[in-house]
């Protein structure tokens, strides 16, 4: 396998396991990799707790193997090589572009958000990897990130468009459907989301850099994306919360995203 390449900040992460408050291991269901399957196979403890390749959930949604603690039952019995390809590689992502593979880390998972979006050192890849064209102009630009997103692409929505978009869509967690029910109740202004932007300036500058890394030439979806952030700060949550939120909701179902792709084309 190729070498894949990581942003600078993919040594900063390290999963911050019981001090979690939206741990991965609630809510999602685990496809667990043939591989894994027929190991846990020998172990009764993990295999009676399997069904049709996926764990089976807790009634509240909790990972079988998630113990009180916070920390992962399979990893305290039989060491970390032993848990499936999905854990062990979530948040990473990857994805090949003009014959390189690269990689990255999710904002679905909190810690990676705030490695990700709170850092302070310039985007950069490992070894000195050349960073894609529109990311290195986008950083280049002059004026504030409402500026440049004004040059990035076009935005066709308002927010209580945009609301309404998002929420037609699958969901997991409550909060999110409250959160766009008072966008679009409050409908915020593009004033009001450029001063969001305003206020926070870096960390915006990072989402969009994130999204241009991850989707390439979607600039659109970048743009949409950060301005429903903004949407979900004025509908009162924290910046990384909201930046977690959309993640989660919409990068980490694979209906979802590929849904708003073809919308912010
Ligand atoms: S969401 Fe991130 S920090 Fe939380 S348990 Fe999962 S990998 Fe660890």
């Amino acid at each position: 396998m190729s070498k894949v390449i990581f942003p600078t900040y993919y040594k900063n992460f390290h999963c911050i396991a019981g001090l979690c408050r939206h741990t991965c291991c609630r809510d999602w269901e685990i496809d667990i990799d043939k591989a894994s399957l027929k190991r846990f196979d020998k172990f009764p403890d993990i295999s009676s707790k399997i069904k049709d390749g996926s764990y089976i959930l807790e009634p509240d949604g909790r990972c079988p193997f998630l113990m009180d603690d916070g920390l992962c039952y399979q990893i305290k019995t039989y060491g970390e090589d032993f848990i499936c390809d999905i854990c062990r590689e979530h948040p990473r992502f990857y994805f090949e572009r003009d014959g390189k593979l690269y990689g990255g880390i999710g904002l679905a998972c909190e810690e990676a958000a705030r490695v990700v979006l709170t850092g302070t050192e310039p985007f950069m890849l490992e070894d000195n990897e050349p960073i894609p064209c529109d990311i290195r102009s986008f950083v280049d630009e002059t004026g504030s990130v409402s500026d440049k997103i004004d040059r990035l692409a076009p935005v066709l929505t308002s927010s209580y468009m945009r609301s309404k978009i998002f929420y037609s869509m699958e969901y997991l967690e409550e909060e999110w459907i409250a959160s766009l029910n008072r966008i679009s109740d409050i409908r915020p202004t593009r004033e009001d989301e450029n001063a969001i932007l305003e206020d926070n300036n870096d960390f915006f500058e990072r989402f969009i850099i994130y999204m241009l890394y991850r989707y390439g030439p979607l600039k659109r979806l970048a743009v949409e994306s950060a301005l429903l952030v903004a949407d979900l700060i004025i509908a009162g949550n924290d910046p990384l919360e909201a930046a977690r939120m959309f993640s989660s909701e919409i990068e980490y179902s694979d209906i979802n995203i590929e849904e708003a792709k073809s919308t912010f084309l």
